[in-house]
């Protein structure tokens, strides 16, 4: 069954207090046009810290966390389980973004996190992407090693609850290269599906959502959309501003194929 399109926005290590958080999150899901959408879904994957602040206003937009460690409870300082944000009932946790694998969280962690995840019936945002786009198109066995590592022994039925957003280093942030283009997305997207499927068969990947993050904006969302057949997107900068961020959820639902 196809599912809906989705519309991710990653605050980072933002905003500074619980009252912009609210402010944010709340002129977002305030907004007119939020209240008529049916085909997109829309997360904001928040700082630990503001996630049972924001679950009491939740409505239109779900709350989602921005890493999780592999552990119901225990000695592990400073780290926060998938027990307890399933405790909170968040609906999303991104898994591997290159942020963190910068820090040297390797796909091995990143897999025990997806399986701990799954297990709580809490869905994994998988963020996959190279740093450099080599004329060998080495970059393409890089992606290749991270699907296969990150969700080696993840179920078949399990994979309809993973959302893969491929994120180019390159074209992420205030520093981006460039955005991808939706050329570019669309050839990785085939490959990333491909080699998804020769691991675990077409029939459990095909309806698999595969989303674009990197540089992603009001401009580029439609041609991303139509032209780089995108399943929607992982949002930084952008969805910390609402007018932005409901720009590209609007875009989103309102895509004429
Ligand atoms: C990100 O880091 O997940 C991201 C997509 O950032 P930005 O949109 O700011 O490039």
């Amino acid at each position: 069954m196809q599912q809906k399109k989705i519309v991710i926005g990653n605050w980072k290590m933002n905003p500074s207090t619980t009252k912009e958080a609210i402010q944010i999150f709340d002129k977002t899901q305030k907004h007119q046009f939020l209240k008529k959408i049916k085909n997109t879904e829309v997360v904001i994957c928040s700082p630990f810290i503001y996630l049972s602040s924001l679950k009491k206003i939740s409505r239109k937009v779900q709350i989602g966390a921005q890493d999780v460690y592999p552990g119901d409870t225990g000695a592990f300082t400073g780290e926060v389980s998938a027990l307890m944000l399933s405790n909170l009932k968040t609906g999303f946790v991104i898994i591997g973004h290159s942020e963190r694998r910068e820090k040297g969280e390797t796909n091995q962690n990143i897999n025990q996190k997806i399986k701990s995840l799954i297990s709580k019936n809490i869905k994994p945002i998988l963020c996959i992407g190279e740093s450099v786009r080599d004329a060998d198109h080495t970059y393409l066995g890089f992606i290749k090693k991270q699907i296969e590592e990150c969700l080696e022994g993840v179920s078949k039925t399990a994979l309809a609850n993973i959302v893969i957003a491929y994120e180019p280093i390159w074209a992420i942030g205030k520093n981006a290269l460039r955005p991808a283009t939706p050329a570019e997305f669309l050839e990785i997207s085939i490959f990333i599906r491909k080699v998804l499927a020769d691991k675990f068969g077409i029939k459990y990947v095909r309806d698999m959502r595969i989303i674009y993050g990197g540089s992603a904006n009001p401009e580029n969302t439609l041609p991303f959309l139509l032209d780089g057949k995108a399943d929607g997107f992982l949002v930084g900068r952008d969805s910390l501003d609402p007018n932005k961020f409901v720009s590209i959820i609007e875009k989103t639902e309102n895509a004429k194929y």
